[in-house]
């Protein structure tokens, strides 16, 4: 069984799009518009057709059998408009989520979206959060660390503000993927520089604070391969030790996922990051998509990058299947249903 941790809807059918500029254009002319939930206009033949073509078909090319699925990370741009912008907005996006779900029930499991606002209380994130999971049967969510989309003036991770969200994560026994949304600062490009700074930066928030000892059921996945901390381990490592942080307990609670592009990074990270904490993922249909001329084979194919990375069978299993069950126990994959 291949898990991969770590996809997004981004071939949505034109609804969703449509319902979304709407809501901008609204929120642009009138920055304290509410406005109202209403509907997105999507049948479901338009959502089998956008899988159908994209991710169903790489999937079952790529011989993946499951993918933890979450709304497009770019669209979540929390920085447009107000707090009900981004209410709406992700309740939308995570009953999309859910249909696609209950089309694909074998193939798909929901991961949700948080209505994360610049400002506002985090009240409404947990608010999301557990109507998500115990209403709708999410098994994850995605954590914005910076919901001004690049200019990094909100709280730091440690703040007691995000506190109420991390306890409720423990409550409901979900992880989160901490995944940034676009860039609105030109000085980082969205999914190049801001992803991979963000991955770093929630990694290292967690290190200098050693808040995390404070929620032992804590679990995070950074994703991109946790950008720039494996090929740095030993930076950090190092500084851990001139400051007196404890680096290891971090391994009780954050994991990497595989979307790194190119099989000696897929080494390395395999060579330093213990393979328990290892998460397979690919982040397709994603911020890569294209063939690599050197091999012929599609960059965000993963899988055989870790294949060819890890020799040991039970290894293999692990990361490819036996991690993700771990850190997301709510994942339950029988005959027929995988999601609890
Ligand atoms: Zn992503």
């Amino acid at each position: 069984m291949i898990i991969d941790c770590h996809g997004h809807y981004t071939t949505t059918p034109p609804g969703v799009g449509a319902w979304r500029d709407a809501q901008v254009a609204a929120v642009t002319a009138n920055p304290g518009h509410v406005g109202e939930k209403g509907s997105v206009d999507v049948t479901d033949d338009e959502i089998r057709e956008s899988l159908e073509t994209a991710q169903l078909k790489l999937q079952r090319e790529r011989g993946a059998d499951l993918t933890l699925f979450s709304p497009r990370a770019s669209w979540m741009a929390h920085h447009i408009g107000n707090e009900h912008t981004s209410r709406f907005w992700s309740q939308h996006q995570n009953e999309l989520i859910r249909r696609v779900c209950d089309l694909y029930p074998d193939n798909f499991a929901p991961v949700c979206q948080l209505p994360q606002s610049p400002g506002a209380p985090i009240d409404s994130s947990v608010a999301e959060l557990e109507r998500c999971v115990t209403e709708m049967g999410f098994v994850g969510c995605n954590v914005n660390p910076d919901p001004t989309g690049g200019m990094w003036t909100g709280p730091p991770l440690w703040d007691r503000y995000w506190a109420p969200l991390w306890d409720k994560m423990c409550e409901l026994a979900v992880p989160a993927m901490i995944h940034v949304s676009a860039s609105c600062n030109e000085n980082f490009f969205t999914t190049g520089s801001h992803y991979l700074g963000a991955d770093t930066t929630a990694f290292m928030q967690a290190l200098s604070s050693g808040f995390m000892k404070d929620f032992p059921e804590l679990r995070w996945i950074i994703p991109h391969g946790g950008g720039a901390v494996p090929y740095h381990w030993g930076r950090f490592k190092g500084m851990a030790e001139d400051k007196g942080w404890d680096f290891d307990h971090l391994l009780d609670h954050i994991y990497f996922d595989t979307c790194v592009y190119h099989q000696r990074g897929i080494d390395l990270l395999v060579d330093v990051v213990p393979i328990d904490n290892i998460l397979f993922g690919s982040e397709m249909v994603g911020a890569v998509r294209g063939i690599d001329p050197d091999t012929g084979n599609y960059y965000d194919d993963t899988k055989i990058y870790v294949d060819a990375a890890i020799t040991d069978t039970t290894d293999r299993r692990r990361v490819f299947e036996l991690n993700a069950r771990r850190v997301f126990p709510r994942l339950i994959v029988s005959e027929d249903v995988h999601v609890g």
